[in-house]
């Protein structure tokens, strides 16, 4: 197996940006993907908070990105990392569901998966009315009535979104609502939007969805609905680090202000992270800032073994 300087686990922001310095620092490296790259970009219908770039689309974004990347020589590789071990002089193997990788240095910047509110019915629903993307699926529920539930910024888009495919939009949040004010107007704005506040208790139907259980202020109550979108829960995507006894919380890895992990050669960077914020702005920054970190322990451990 070759060598590589190092490795990238997601070809989001944070990953194709780590990927375009470690590129332009001429060390070997492959950034992977288990999906198209671009990661969430691909869901966001337009970003008007990006510096530089008054609006844009997300898979536009993504394009730009991908393709100034792969110009600079940026080496992008499919599959999905199911595995990372440490190789006893401290290197790491990694493990995806079609190849393996031995690499110096490791960036993780695997995001997280929004939905998954575990609710009764949610899973056995899955695909058959239930979605965690509004812009994959929300074609399919053109005319008819969908309910989204979550209180963040990507459910108000969300729903923003289905609100011009769908008959009704009934916008179900059980927290103070994190989104700009002007998100928040755009949304009260559309006539086929209900804003209501309450719990999703279960989504119902047998081959697909029927409706949802819900509780507000005024109790348990059904709604009649085609399809449910689940966007409160956010989960990391890192449970291939099992085991190397990496510091997280809930799954978000801790690091320092070099994006360095408790483990040696192990950098983190983008929504995979413990913090506030999970935005494009501070994924571009943090890949940037993994990738250099990493590059000065690249050089250190190669100056060491010559
Ligand atoms: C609907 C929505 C709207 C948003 N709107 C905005 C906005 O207007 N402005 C803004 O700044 N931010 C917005 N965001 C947030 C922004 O999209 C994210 O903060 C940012 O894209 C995160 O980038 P990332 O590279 O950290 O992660 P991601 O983009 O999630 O990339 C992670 C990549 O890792 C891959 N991956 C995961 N696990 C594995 C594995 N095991 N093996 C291989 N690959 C794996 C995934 O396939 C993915 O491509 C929005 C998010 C959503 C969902």
């Amino acid at each position: 197996m070759e060598r590589l300087d190092a490795l990238v686990i997601g070809a989001g922001v944070a990953g194709i940006t780590a990927g375009i310095y470690m590129k332009r620092s001429n060390l070997s490296c492959v950034v992977l993907d288990k999906d198209a790259p671009g990661g969430k970009l691909n869901n966001i219908h337009r970003i008007d908070n990006y510096p530089g770039v008054p609006t844009v689309d997300g898979p536009q974004l993504a394009m730009a990105l991908f393709t100034q990347a792969t110009d600079l020589g940026v080496v992008i590789d499919y599959g999905e990392v199911t595995s990372v071990k440490l190789a006893a002089d401290g290197s790491f193997l990694i493990k995806t569901d079609v190849n393996e990788y031995n690499a110096i240095a490791l960036i993780v910047a695997a995001g997280v998966v929004t939905g998954a509110v575990a609710c009764p019915g949610e899973r056995a629903l899955r695909g058959k009315g239930v979605s965690y993307c509004a812009t994959c699926d929300g074609n399919f529920f053109k005319g008819k009535d969908v309910l989204v539930y979550g209180y963040k910024d990507h459910a108000v888009e969300d729903a923003i979104y289905l609100s011009s495919l769908a008959r009704k939009v009934t916008f179900l949040h059980d927290a103070p609502l994190e989104t700009p004010e002007s998100h928040l107007e755009v949304l009260k704005g559309k006539e086929n939007v209900e804003i209501k506040e309450g719990k999703l208790l279960s989504v119902l139907g047998e081959t697909k969805v029927t409706g949802a259980s819900i509780e507000t202020s005024e109790g348990k109550t059904e709604v009649e609905v085609d399809a449910v979108f689940p966007l409160s829960g956010e989960v990391s995507s890192s449970q291939f680090l099992q085991g190397l006894g990496v510091n997280m919380v809930n799954g978000f890895i801790e690091v320092n202000s070099d994006m360095e992990t408790n483990v040696p050669g192990l950098y983190a960077a983008g929504d995979v992270l413990k913090k506030k914020l999970r935005q494009i702005v501070n994924a571009a920054g943090e890949g940037a800032v993994s990738a250099s970190s990493a590059i000065t322990y690249i050089h250190s451990k190669k100056r060491k073994a010559a």
